[in-house]
């Protein structure tokens, strides 16, 4: 007889995979076997994180809150695309194995999921771009999957520790990646607690706790989290291509702004392994200045550069568009 999972069997196993991310790891199929659709269970933390942005309108506006917001969504956008992006996945650069866990954890507030899973996903990508094995290619799957439909699919779901066992030696950065959600949960609790205090001590301001906590829990890490897949989606679409690559990855200013230097997607794939994506002194990388920061302060060292012959390849005048 064919054995049908009980629904409140599948929601207690929901809530235990939301806890651990490797929640019975070792009897789930191959995921390489599942289908690529939607699966509900992982559209639950997104919905969540969405719906919870129409808080705004029951907590209203509020111009400290606001300015808290986007003063958040800078620092975890530099831990994802410093850390996240050109350290775990790229290693570009090196540094201490303290600075490398609190960025880590940095990175893990802003809800994608831990360093091991983002790394293992990335270099996936690199393998196969806008190829059909590639898990986000616009050109492969359309624009709403590459976006954010991938990340609802279980296929998608398990983090292949062989694709990062330079990372997996850290048993600290195995429990982040684990327990991936233990750090948006605390980030969510301080930021409410900074929220009582301001209200408490600076009643001034007009802060409330719930109002801080909406906006920048919710409403950061919703433009932080969009903000980082118009690299997998827009930048292989929209923009220029300096670079013959084999992808369809593109150069794009306003997805560089808006990302702090990773809309220089062309470049990158041409050359990954250079800590800088804006190649030129007039491709703005704010990631790259806030590296070089780093590096005077001694906190990361032995940046790599990108080799002159790599400079001297690219193009715009051919590009296309
Ligand atoms: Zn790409
Ligand atoms: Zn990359």
């Amino acid at each position: 007889m064919d054995k049908k999972p009980h629904f409140g069997m599948l929601l207690v196993e929901t809530l235990a995979q939301s806890l651990d991310a490797d929640f019975k790891r070792e009897t789930l199929p191959d995921p390489s076997r599942l289908p690529e659709k939607v699966d509900w269970q992982r559209t639950l933390p997104f919905l969540l994180l969405h719906g919870g942005c129409l808080a705004v309108f029951w907590v209203g506006m509020n111009s400290t809150c606001i300015l808290a917001a986007f003063f958040l969504y800078v620092i975890r956008m530099f831990a994802i695309t410093g850390f996240y992006h050109r350290y775990f996945s790229h290693r570009t650069f090196k540094t201490s194995r303290v600075a490398q866990f609190l960025f880590a954890v940095l990175g893990n507030s802003s809800m994608q999921r831990g360093p091991l899973w983002w790394a293992a996903t990335h270099r996936h990508h690199h393998t196969h771009s806008d190829e059909e094995e590639d898990k986000h290619s616009p050109l492969q799957q359309g624009f709403i999957w590459s976006h954010i439909g991938w990340l609802t699919s279980m296929k998608n779901f398990p983090t292949p520790y062989n694709k990062v066992s330079d990372l997996s030696r850290y048993p600290e950065l195995v429990f982040l990646n684990r327990y991936d959600k233990t750090i948006p949960i605390l980030y969510g609790l301080f930021m409410f607690a900074i929220g009582y205090v301001l209200e408490k001590k600076f009643p001034s301001l007009g802060v409330t706790p719930a109002q801080f906590f909406v906006w920048t829990f919710f409403v950061s890490t919703t433009f932080l989290l969009h903000g980082t897949l118009f690299i997998n989606s827009l930048a292989h679409l929209w923009g220029k291509q300096p670079y013959q690559t084999s992808d369809d990855s593109r150069n794009n200013f306003w997805l560089s702004l808006i990302t702090l230097g990773e809309g220089w997607h062309n470049n990158h794939h041409r050359y990954p392994h250079a800590t800088r994506q804006g190649f030129h002194w007039w491709e703005v990388d704010i990631t790259y200045y806030g590296l070089k920061i780093l590096s005077l302060l001694g906190i990361i060292w032995e940046l790599r550069p990108v080799p002159y012959a790599i400079l001297k390849e690219g193009s715009y005048k051919n590009s296309a568009v």
